[in-house]
C-alpha cells in the first residue's frame, strides 16, 4: 500500500516578468542588470565594477563643461561622399542612418566653453556615430577647433571616443586628416599652448595615431581599449601571444604611454587642474 498517493503535478503558467525596455542595462563588465537611472545618476559608470559606458558627446560636453557655457563651431558641416562608396551599404545610407541613431551630423562636436570657470577650446568624438571615424569633416572641425584655440590663446582639450580610426568611406580624404590635425597641434605647441587628449573606451587607429596620441598630458579612463591594429592582427603578424590587458588603460600606463588614468567622476576636477597648471 502506498502510504503517500502519487503526487500531484500541475503545470503552474508563469507570467514573464515585465521589463519594460529602456529601463536596465546589462553591465558589461560584470554583467550585472543596472537600473538605468542608477547608471545615469553614476555618470554612466557601473556601481559594482566601475565599468566605464560609452558617452555620447553631448552627455560629455555636459559632464565636463560648466552649465550652459558651451558654444558649439561649425555646426552645420556635413560630409560629402567623395569615393561614392559602396560596400554592403553606402557611405550616403551610412551616414543617413547614423545621423537619424544619434542626432550628430558627424562624429565630433567641436567649441569653446568654461571649465571649473577657465576658457577652453573643446572637441569630443562619438563612436556610435560611424564609429567616431576620422572622416574629413571630424578631421577639419578638430583642426579649426584647434586653429581657434591657438589664436585665442586658449588650452585644447581633445575627448576621443573612436574606435574606427580613418574613415575607410572617404579612402585618402580621411588619411589626410591625420596629418592636418597634428599640424594644427604642432603650432599650438609652438605658441606655448597646452592640449590635453582624454582617450575613452574605444581610441584605436588612425585616430590614436594621430591628434589623440600627441596630448601634453594624455589621460585615460579606467579599462578603455587603446592602441593602433587589433590584437588578433598584431598576435598574426609578430607570432607571439600578447600579454594579458593588452592595449587597456593600466597596461598602457605602465608602459608609459599615457600619463594617468582617471576616473570619470574625478574627470572635470582633474582636467581642471591640469588646465590651470599648464595654462
Ligand atoms: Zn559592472
Amino acid at each position: 500500500m502506498a502510504l503517500f498517493g502519487k503526487p500531484k503535478y500541475t503545470i503552474v503558467r508563469l507570467k514573464k516578468k515585465e521589463m519594460p525596455d529602456g529601463l536596465w542595462t546589462k553591465c558589461e563588465g560584470c554583467s550585472e542588470t543596472l537600473f538605468n537611472k542608477t547608471l545615469e545618476d553614476n555618470l554612466k559608470v557601473c556601481p559594482k565594477c566601475n565599468y566605464h559606458f560609452v558617452l555620447g558627446a553631448n552627455e560629455r560636453i555636459n559632464m565636463l563643461l560648466d552649465k550652459d557655457s558651451f558654444v558649439e563651431y561649425d555646426a552645420d558641416m556635413v560630409s560629402a561622399d567623395p569615393l561614392e562608396f559602396k560596400g554592403p551599404k553606402t557611405y550616403k545610407d551610412k551616414l543617413s542612418q547614423d545621423r537619424a541613431a544619434t542626432g550628430l551630423k558627424d562624429a565630433v562636436i567641436s567649441g569653446e566653453g568654461l571649465l571649473n570657470g577657465t576658457k577652453v577650446v573643446f572637441a569630443v568624438t562619438d563612436s556610435r556615430f560611424i564609429m567616431g571615424s576620422m572622416g574629413s569633416v571630424v578631421g577639419e572641425k578638430i583642426t579649426r577647433a584647434i586653429e581657434s584655440a591657438t589664436k585665442q590663446k586658449l588650452p585644447m582639450i581633445i575627448v576621443s571616443g573612436s574606435g574606427g580610426g580613418a574613415r575607410m568611406y572617404e579612402g585618402m580624404y580621411s588619411l589626410m586628416q591625420m596629418a592636418k590635425t597634428c599640424a594644427a597641434l604642432a603650432y599650438h605647441r609652438d605658441a606655448e599652448l597646452p592640449y590635453i587628449s582624454v582617450l575613452t573606451n574605444p581610441t584605436m587607429a588612425g585616430v590614436m595615431a594621430s591628434f589623440a596620441g600627441i596630448g601634453d598630458v594624455i589621460v585615460a579612463e579606467p579599462r578603455a581599449l587603446i592602441g593602433f591594429t587589433g590584437p588578433r592582427v598584431i598576435e598574426q603578424t609578430i607570432r607571439q601571444k600578447l600579454p594579458p590587458g593588452f592595449q587597456r588603460s593600466e597596461f598602457l600606463l605602465d608602459h608609459g604611454l599615457i600619463d594617468m588614468i582617471v576616473h570619470r567622476k574625478e574627470l572635470k576636477e582633474t582636467l581642471g587642474k591640469l588646465v590651470e597648471y599648464l595654462g
